[in-house]
């Protein structure tokens, strides 16, 4: 009997926060549209939601945070989270290994969906389109890793076949990590060690 071959080993790489500087868009594009109101700074961002700490500052902002990333262009324009396009093309090519970006479209998707996908082919060429999964519900999707700045990734399956690596972002420094959960602090930080230790399990 024909053995089937082992399938490669299965990384899911989030967005917004990893891939993309969401955060650092949010905060440039509130500053230029509301100059007169108060802001927070990305040192004092708390949870995960932007807009629900900006409505906790003043109940009409979280309303205007919320139409910074609901604009045409805001996903578009968003920076490369540093080195995370160089470590994701380094990481492409690694024997044995497939790599999908996945991340989850916002509810109002009329703008954000198709310019996450000109995001990835302006930044990591055409093919990587192919790699873009657009989920709600990252639980469903089958893979070994996950790197993810959300701090806590639930949906309809329990038991996710992943194991989730908290990628830093500024409103997930502060938390402690839930043993036995590990942390990406930065692209530039030791990513392909949680691989092999992924791998070697
Ligand atoms: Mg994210």
């Amino acid at each position: 009997m024909a053995c089937r071959a082992a399938r490669p080993f299965r990384v899911l790489v989030d967005m917004d926060g990893v891939l993309a500087d969401f955060e650092g868009g949010l905060l440039r594009g509130f500053l230029a549209s509301y100059p007169g109101d108060p802001h927070i700074e990305l040192t004092e961002r708390r949870g995960f939601s932007a807009r629900e700490q900006y409505r906790c500052l003043r109940e009409d902002l979280g309303d205007k945070a919320a139409s910074v990333y609901e604009s045409p262009g805001f996903f578009l324009g968003l920076d490369p989270i540093p080195a995370a396009i160089e470590a994701i093309q380094e990481m492409v090519q690694m024997p044995n290994t497939d790599v999908f970006i996945c991340t989850s479209p916002l509810r109002r998707y009329e703008y954000c969906i198709p310019e996450k996908y000109s995001w990835i082919e302006k930044h990591l060429g055409p093919g990587f389109v192919e790699r873009l999964i657009l989920t709600r519900d990252k639980t469903v999707v089958s893979a070994d890793l996950l790197f993810d700045d959300k701090d806590v990734v639930t949906g309809v399956e329990p038991n996710p076949s992943w194991e989730h690596i908290l990628f830093s972002c500024c409103h997930n420094r502060h938390l402690k990590l839930q043993t036995p959960q590990r942390r990406l602090e930065s692209w530039t930080d030791d990513w392909r060690a949680i691989l092999e230790s992924k791998r070697s399990r």
